[in-house]
């Protein structure tokens, strides 16, 4: 994808003033220990929130260490997430992830990047995720969908691969805005720049936007 990018001047603009618009931004998904966020990081992938946050009530109530994941049966484990889209290769994986966790690391979730993504299932955007919303270490920007979305709209970066894209806003976001700037993007995704219709006339970067007055799903 090649996407018309904002002069670095504007583009720090945009972004201050999203993170101004949007200073209660958070993650999106619910978890109460580092086990919990992990997994439900590792099923959230191509599942809406609202899905993954209503299955994982019961699966955290049965499943609440590391250990429980390893020793889980793997089908009853993906007939609990079955409601997440490929539910069988996350259950896999959240398994061979936990087992490796209990072998390599001493029963406990590593805490750097190179640890994290050598897990199965685990790439950049989970291992940003667990970083930063489990222990506060912020090594880097986590990239979902709607920051992949809004980046090339608003034209913070014209690339569409997620790593090409993180190194984009490392560059423009100030470092102390990297563990909210995601949830951000996502909560003008949601309220404004919706994926199928952006309401332009009411955002408060129209000034600035690459795309104000795109009228599609672009
Ligand atoms: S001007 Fe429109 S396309 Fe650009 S960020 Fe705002 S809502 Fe999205």
């Amino acid at each position: 994808m090649q996407s018309k990018l904002l002069d670095r001047a504007n583009a720090s603009k945009a972004v201050k003033a999203l993170i101004s618009s949007y200073p209660n931004a958070h993650y999106y998904l619910d978890f109460k220990t580092d086990v919990d966020l992990m997994v439900a990081a590792m099923i959230s992938a191509q599942t809406k929130d609202e899905v993954v946050n209503a299955v994982t009530p019961d699966l955290f109530r049965r499943y609440r260490t590391i250990t429980d994941y390893a020793q889980a049966d793997e089908k009853r484990l993906a007939e609990r997430i079955k409601r997440v889209s490929f539910a069988g290769s996350k259950a896999k994986n959240i398994i061979k992830t936990c087992k490796a966790i209990l072998d390599f690391h001493g029963g406990k979730i590593p805490r750097s990047m190179d640890a994290l993504t050598s897990l199965p299932g685990i790439g950049r955007k989970t291992a940003n995720t667990i970083l930063i919303n489990a222990y506060g270490i912020v090594e880097g920007i986590p990239v979902d969908t709607w920051v992949i979305k809004l980046s090339g709209r608003i034209g913070l970066s014209r690339y569409s691969d997620p790593e090409k894209i993180e190194k984009d806003l490392m560059d423009i976001v100030d470092r102390r805005h990297w563990k909210t700037i995601a949830y951000v993007l996502k909560s003008h995704g949601k309220v404004i720049c919706q994926s199928k219709i952006p309401v332009c006339s009411r955002c408060m970067i129209n000034k600035i936007c690459m795309r104000n007055g795109v009228s599609s799903n672009k």
